[in-house]
């Protein structure tokens, strides 16, 4: 569910139609609808209402500060994967007691950030991770609350690139790994053991995945137990996946269900369950817009080709993924036209769709919308071919504002200097 709509053939996001953004704001732009985003919190945090909770909203899916503040004013915590999210989180007001640090390579300096700003946890991913936090909190004579993350192998069975959860994955401790380093870090002095984590990986599709994973902390957790560890909180990641295109996801009720079930495996714990859901709170949630620049009929193909390239939405080009492609304006009649939709970079990756069939053939200076594109588009954009990066603006109601100006030249070379040497 989303506040993208059409309304007499016009597409509006909430009660502003894109065609007015496009206008006064330019293209390539990000549009997020602030309803959206307090209603998929809201039903994914319901949705988890049966269990004792905290939900960390996964921070690298959009980071900008104005989606990060509304959902820090609805009471979300964060997961953070480096010193420069924490940073943004601290900056809209997170409590840094619903912070989580997760990642598989904190440095020296964000352990340090970390420990200051006072964390929920850190996501521990090794044990020379773990023994680097400890010298780190010693230095400073504090204790560092850590969970470790458990690499529970189960399939995720998403895309390669994003399943995290498999023995042969980078990520976290594998299960007979853990179970000794749990004891050995609740032997050390500066470090306290607060939780167990797993991350299995983003875009899933099924329900099944999430139940072996918990299982497996559940296990894990009760042979801790006996060994006197103890565990408070069951962090159990994010990766709940949204309709791109033909996928099915469990819907977060359905989710919350199975979470639940899951759940009993840590019954007679005192345990709070966390979650860290990027993709499913805001990937509906926001759209690219695009213009129209040019038509062009190859020899097999169609091409149109966008003011929006690969370093606006990688995604297309980086996991061969789909975004509905919507036109603002819609015209009457049945037409098919199918075409890749590709940007102006030299790069055959450079596309956003590929043989894809349009509801009507767009014309020079027609706008079109990216949908989906909430998680995971901004945050890995880049400036790559010199291109500024779009800007990002949120709708709320019958107002919206650019939550991030569209950057100068001057921003793009502003970091960098010719030393007398080069002449
Ligand atoms: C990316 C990530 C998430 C969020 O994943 P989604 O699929 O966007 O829900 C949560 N936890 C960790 C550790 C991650 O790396």
């Amino acid at each position: 569910m989303h506040h993208f709509e059409y309304r007499d053939d016009e597409l509006f996001c909430e009660q502003v139609p894109l065609a007015k953004i496009a206008a006064e704001v330019g293209t390539p732009v990000y549009v997020y609808s602030h309803a959206t985003l307090e209603r998929h919190y809201k039903v994914f945090d319901n949705a988890l209402g049966a269990n004792k909770h905290i939900v960390c909203y996964s921070v690298k899916a959009n980071s900008n500060l104005a989606v990060l503040r509304t959902l820090v004013a609805m009471g979300a915590g964060v997961d953070t994967v480096s010193r420069g999210e924490i940073f943004r989180a601290l900056k809209v007001g997170a409590d840094p007691k619903k912070i989580v640090f997760s990642g598989v390579g904190k440095r020296e300096d964000e352990i340090v950030y970390g420990l200051e700003q006072g964390i929920l946890a850190f996501n521990v991913e090794s044990t020379s991770e773990l023994h680097a936090i400890e010298r780190v909190a010693a230095r400073l004579g504090k204790r560092a609350p850590i969970s470790l993350r458990v690499n529970p192998d189960v399939d995720a069975e998403t895309h390669p690139y994003i399943s995290t959860g498999l023995k042969k994955n980078k990520f976290g401790i594998g299960v007979a790994e853990a179970r000794k380093t749990f004891i050995d870090a609740s032997r050390m002095k500066h470090i306290e053991v607060v939780g167990i984590d797993c991350h299995i990986g983003s875009q899933l599709t099924k329900t099944s995945p999430f139940k072996d994973a918990i299982a497996r902390l559940g296990e894990l957790t009760r042979s801790l137990v006996k060994e006197g560890v103890t565990i408070r909180y069951v962090d159990i990641g994010g990766g709940l996946g949204i309709p791109y295109n033909q996928e099915d996801p469990p819907s977060p009720a359905e989710y919350g269900k199975a979470i639940e079930e899951a759940m009993a495996a840590f019954t007679g714990l005192d345990v709070t369950l966390i979650c860290e859901p990027g993709r499913v709170i805001v990937g509906n949630a926001g759209v690219l817009m695009t213009r129209t620049l040019y038509l062009k009929q190859g020899e097999i193909k169609n091409f149109v080709i966008v003011d929006a390239a690969m370093n606006d939405l990688i995604r297309p080009a980086f996991y061969d993924s789909y975004h509905a492609i919507w036109p603002v304006k819609k015209q009457s009649g049945p037409q098919t036209y199918v075409a890749d939709v590709v940007g102006p970079i030299c790069e055959t990756g450079d596309f956003l769709a590929r043989d894809r069939a349009l509801g009507q053939k767009p014309a020079e200076g027609d706008l079109l919308v990216l949908m989906s594109a909430g998680a995971y588009g901004f945050t890995m954009s880049s400036n790559y071919n010199t291109r500024q990066r779009a800007a990002e603006v949120m709708v709320k109601g019958s107002e919206y504002a650019v939550v991030r100006r569209r950057e100068e030249l001057e921003d793009m070379i502003k970091n960098e200097s010719v030393p007398s040497f080069v002449g």
